[in-house]
């Protein structure tokens, strides 16, 4: 298989630099490019940048939707939820204790884990090609959307 590139000339597939996924993961999780490890990941809070301020690497091929607050969630829940119970099971506080505790911890956890788990999603999508971060997909040739 050859790998069709702007220019109209074809590589094949295996002459197509390696992406290490585990490097390509961390970091994102520092909110940095998947590909440099130097510009940054994010314009704003959650928004992705349309291209790498340093390498000039496309990162507006990511798609990762529901999966930064799908895995978020799923992690802050494996913390509190545990801690909640011991405390409740130890200790029996009221109600307004429970409260006082766990939601605000739940609300920063989710807010300071929602950016490092989004640029890792976005890392693994980059280091396995997927959608447009793919050269030989049609996806690869649009533009960001604005
Ligand atoms: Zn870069």
């Amino acid at each position: 298989m050859t790998v069709q590139i702007l220019t109209g000339q074809t590589l094949p597939e295996e002459a197509r630099p390696q992406r290490d996924l585990w490097s390509a993961v961390r970091r994102g999780m520092r909110c940095r490019c998947p590909a440099c490890g130097e510009g940054r990941l994010f314009t704003s809070y959650l928004k992705v940048a349309p291209h790498c301020e340093a390498c000039g690497e496309a990162l507006h091929h990511h798609r990762s939707d529901d999966a930064p607050p799908y895995v978020t969630i799923m992690i802050v829940g494996h913390v509190v939820v545990p801690m909640l119970m011991w405390l409740e099971l130890a200790y029996e506080p009221a109600l307004w204790i429970h409260f006082i505790l766990w939601l605000p911890l739940t609300l920063a956890m989710c807010l300071l884990l929602l950016p490092p788990v989004k640029g890792a999603i976005v890392g693994y999508q980059w280091a396995l090609r997927m959608h447009g971060f793919d050269e030989n997909s049609d996806e690869s040739r649009q533009g960001p959307n604005p």
